[in-house]
């Protein structure tokens, strides 16, 4: 193998303890504790686990961390009615409705219902718009920590070509943004992209968020090329992989993140970060340069 190894697991931890040491602070000088809450609904079992590793990460590192959790019979009234009692609370940030909602439910419309300041997962349209515009809203989380990873691995992200595999809401548009708002030549591939080998291969930065399993091969690769996996994907013996074949790619690319320990931390991490600059910008203070 050549390529380094990008460990998410450290840099979540660098970033926690930032996060941390910063609501300390906050705690100290003004009183203010801030409060993250993550609405579930029903109770798919993958969705527990996040919540439940939010709720630690986040109490954790200092915040006031609460779950409200409804019945998976919840009519979409009484999700929106939740939503707008958190919005009122003044002791909450920020709010998180953690996807995917039951079918019956509109997600895009308890999305639209939250209060965007308190936004943290940054997916409601008015932060949605600002990632895309003049920027300073509340910037997705999963994308946020792939950038924060790239930082990490390379020093030469301006005027490189970046390549984003996958074109969803919640990851490959955010990061397209991202990656544009830090002067890469960005393209996006998705399942109608012809020739998905060899546009991968132009990338300098490959970024793999499709939901398959070792899609990505290491012919696929440019030599020395960074690459960061999003993907998580459980194969039929049980195992985690990445959509990157990692012992592949990682004989050919520069960097690449590992599946799990790679992208998944820097998700939580990110999360603490949006919901402690949402509780200052909710109290009139600068947001701390973490
Ligand atoms: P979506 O299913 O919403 O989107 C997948 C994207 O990949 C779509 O744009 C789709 O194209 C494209 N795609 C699918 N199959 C192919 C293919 N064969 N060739 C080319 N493009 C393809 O997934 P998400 O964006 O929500 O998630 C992607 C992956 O990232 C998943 O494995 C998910 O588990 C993981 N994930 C990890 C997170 C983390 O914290 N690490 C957080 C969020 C997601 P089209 O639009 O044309 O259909």
């Amino acid at each position: 193998m050549s390529a380094r190894v990008i460990d998410g697991k450290d840099a979540a931890r660098a970033s926690n303890a930032r996060v941390a040491a910063a609501l300390a602070e906050l705690k100290s000088t003004h009183g203010l504790v801030p409060g993250l809450t993550v609405v579930l609904v029903g109770d798919n079992p993958a969705s527990k686990v996040y919540v439940a590793n939010k709720k630690r990460e986040a109490r954790a590192a200092g915040f006031n961390s609460t779950a409200h959790r409804l019945p998976a019979t919840a009519s979409q009234a009484e999700v929106l009615a939740t939503v707008g009692r958190l919005n009122a609370d003044k002791s909450v940030h920020g709010i998180l409705v953690q996807l995917p909602l039951p079918r019956q439910m509109d997600a895009q419309a308890v999305i639209a219902a939250l209060d965007p300041a308190k936004d943290v997962d940054g997916f409601h349209a008015v932060n949605t718009g600002l990632l895309w515009g003049a920027g300073g809203g509340l910037v997705p989380c999963t994308p946020q920590g792939c950038m924060l990873l790239l930082r990490r691995a390379t020093d030469k992200i301006a005027g490189s070509h970046a390549v984003v595999l996958g074109r969803s809401s919640i990851v490959g548009k955010p990061l397209a943004a991202l990656l544009l708002g830090a002067d890469c030549t960005v393209t996006v591939a998705h399942s109608k992209t012809r020739d998905l080998p060899a546009v991968c291969r132009q990338a300098d930065i490959l970024i793999a968020a499709v939901g398959r399993p070792e899609m990505v091969r290491g012919g696929w690769v440019k030599p020395g090329a960074v690459v960061i996996d999003v993907g998580i994907n459980r194969k039929a013996d049980g195992k985690l992989v990445g959509d990157v074949a990692f012992a592949e790619a990682a004989e050919v690319a520069g960097a690449i993140t590992p599946v799990p320990g790679g992208v998944g931390p820097m998700t939580i991490a990110c999360l603490l970060r949006n919901t402690l600059i949402a509780a200052c910008r909710q109290a009139g203070l600068p947001a701390p340069a973490l």
